[in-house]
């Protein structure tokens, strides 16, 4: 019933100006300063939580040159700023969109085991309710049979008196019970139903939350997530913690002075996606261009 859904989405990085910045004598002589600037609160994160995540980002490239080439200072021209606007927007009512259908999918679990569950008990109570009821509408058969034979032939024998007037009292305690278990069924019956009901009402509701995800979100999104000018690296989109640290690593490498690289998996590629972000990893493209860049330690 659930289709699998990819939350796709092309993202493209734009360096506006990355040749400026590098106009420095020794690239990747000194570490580069940089600063946290306005951190836009409907992004969810504290400041400390962003620096954290730029630390890893420049740990990444200090690892790979062997040294520091990234210092955090309050004074540094370089300026790190997350600018929330559609983009972000965009993707925190996607995800919301998207959670939201992963608990309609859980419930929709639950109510079918109960439903399975239920119908089962529903199903095997009724078959013996049938069985027995049978059984019993043999038994009244055979006694009325019997009490019509004594009528015709002018009432019962006294000595039989006894013993089918406590037959007719097990038929009427039998009939009874019958009752009761019958009443019961129905109301098993009423249960099984209202929770088909509930499972189909869920089904729906969340196949009609896949049709809007899909023609909302389903097709890939081509945007900046973020940029860098020359002096600012200005943060616009990430889904997670995870590629928002890719971005900051890519964003850190254009202020290193570094380009793009044709590896999709590279974290200097101009498109997300293809990255490893757990943990993050320059790959041989990106360490080739930091090694051009700055030479052999
Ligand atoms: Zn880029």
């Amino acid at each position: 019933m659930v289709r699998r859904i990819l939350l796709g989405s092309l993202v493209v990085c734009v360096a506006l100006a990355a040749g400026l910045w590098f106009t420095r004598p020794t690239p990747c002589g000194r570490p580069i300063a940089y600063r946290l600037g306005t951190v836009d609160g409907r992004f969810g994160l504290t400041n400390a939580e962003v620096l954290e995540a730029l630390r890893e980002a420049e740990s990444l490239w200090g690892r790979a040159v062997g040294r520091d080439v990234f210092t955090h200072d309050p004074r540094a021209t370089l300026t790190v700023t997350l600018v929330y606007d559609e983009r972000q927007q965009t993707t925190q009512t996607s995800q919301r969109l998207w959670s939201s259908m992963q608990q309609a999918q859980a419930s929709h679990a639950v109510v079918s085991r109960s439903y399975a569950e239920w119908r089962e008990t529903y199903e095997r109570r009724a078959r013996s309710y049938e069985t027995t009821y049978a059984a019993y509408q043999e038994r009244a058969a055979a006694y009325n049979a019997q009490m019509q034979q004594w009528s015709a032939r002018g009432g019962v024998p006294r000595e039989m008196q006894a013993g089918l007037e406590a037959e007719r009292n097990r038929l009427q305690a039998l009939r009874s019970e019958l009752e009761t278990e019958r009443i019961a069924i129905e109301s098993l019956a009423g249960t099984v139903r209202s929770l088909a009901e509930k499972g189909n009402a869920l089904a729906e509701a969340h196949n009609r939350d896949v049709m809007t995800f899909n023609s909302r979100y389903g097709a890939p999104r081509q945007f900046h997530k973020g940029e860098f000018d020359g002096r600012e690296i200005t943060v616009f989109e990430f889904h997670d913690m995870r590629d928002f640290a890719l971005l900051l690593a890519h964003e850190l490498g254009h202020a290193l002075g570094l380009g793009h690289v044709d590896d999709p998996t590279a974290v200097m590629h101009a498109v997300g996606g293809e990255q490893a972000v757990e943990p993050l990893r320059l790959t041989a493209a990106d360490l080739a261009a930091l090694q051009k860049l700055c030479g052999r330690r």
